[in-house]
């Protein structure tokens, strides 16, 4: 990573104004490792703008500076540099910006197997998350890492490793973990907020959820659906659905969860997870989706019914 850095150093050192981008539908890596470069930029004295098409959801919004993340960039705004986190494509950055006109110089920090290198500097590791590379970065920076940036990157390394229980969590993962509890954070603090300030309308919502509960004929295949009118009926937001495909994962002998979810205006997205055997990064691939191995997605302009069927086939299709 050192090259990345030094060419890194280079445009922070002559950048004078920047822009950190997340992904849309942002989850805690992205938002976490966005103000945590915030914060490591204004150590180094350049105070950047954050955007995000789908703003902060509202469980990550105790993160200092999310208030400053913005969902729109103002007309001709045009920055010395823009960061993408956690993107693995341009187009999951939304299409309400388009980067080479609001940025001179384009840096991609992300951990995604499949991320394209769209930009000028591509920082692109399969480490845990997004943020172990944001971390690395503070630390070729020689940065005290202080309370506030811990936050933000223990959050992003809890969301991204389902609180270091997936394979992506490594010695190295750990090792950074330990040091932001030295830090001075509070992981039970954390862990709350993030895990257990679901509502009643929210919990409700998941119990409707898993009563649509569908399987393969073998059961290795497990799906459930949220549509519009669910969510209406509880008042809730699908952001408010983040950890409901874990739940079907865990169904013993499933080897691929998903979960169908109708958003507004004709979209449906899915979330695709995998156990052991199956690539789901690469069924989200035929759809113009991606992700990881075993956590990817895919976002759908056709009805839910339509969307479900070629899905589920193609899925039946993988061996598991
Ligand atoms: P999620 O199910 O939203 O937690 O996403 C799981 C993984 O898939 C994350 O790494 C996302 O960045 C990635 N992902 C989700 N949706 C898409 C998409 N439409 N295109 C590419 N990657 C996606």
């Amino acid at each position: 990573m050192s090259d990345e850095c030094k060419r890194i150093k280079r445009a922070f050192e002559t950048a004078e104004s920047a822009l950190i981008v997340s992904h849309l539908d942002p989850d805690g890596d992205s938002i976490g490792s966005m103000l945590a470069l915030g914060r490591i930029l204004s150590n180094l004295g350049l105070e950047a703008d954050y955007y995000s098409e789908d703003g902060v959801p509202k469980v990550y919004r105790f993160l200092p500076w999310a208030d400053r993340v913005c969902n729109r960039v103002a007309p001709d705004k045009s920055y010395d540099l823009v960061i993408t986190v956690d993107a693995s494509d341009i187009k999951r950055l939304g299409n309400k910006i388009v980067l080479s006109e609001v940025g001179k110089l384009i840096i991609n920090i992300d951990h995604h197997p499949d991320n394209t290198n769209f930009g000028s500097i591509n920082c692109v590791h399969l480490t845990s998350s997004t943020a172990e590379l944001i971390y690395k970065l503070a630390k070729y920076f020689e940065l005290k890492i202080d309370t506030e940036m811990a936050k933000c990157l223990y959050v992003a390394l809890i969301t991204d490793t389902g609180n270091f229980r997936y394979e992506n969590t490594s010695k190295e993962t750990f090792l950074m973990a330990a040091e932001l509890i030295e830090a001075g954070i509070s992981t039970h603090e954390i862990s709350t907020k993030i895990y257990d300030t679901r509502t009643v309308p929210m919990i409700k919502l998941f119990a409707a959820a898993m009563g649509t509960l569908e399987t393969s004929e073998n059961q290795k295949a497990a799906w459930v659906t949220v549509t519009q009118e669910m969510l209406q009926k509880y008042a809730c937001r699908s952001e408010q659905l983040v950890g409901l495909v874990d739940h079907i994962r865990s169904i013993a002998g499933v080897e691929v969860a998903m979960l169908f979810r109708e958003e507004k205006d004709g979209v449906v997205k899915v979330n695709f997870r995998s156990k052991d055997k199956v690539n789901v990064s690469e069924i989200a691939q035929k759809f113009n989706g991606g992700g990881h191995v075993k956590a990817s997605g895919a976002v759908f302009h056709e009805p839910i019914e339509a969307v479900k069927a070629k899905v589920i086939a193609e899925v039946l299709r993988h061996p598991s």
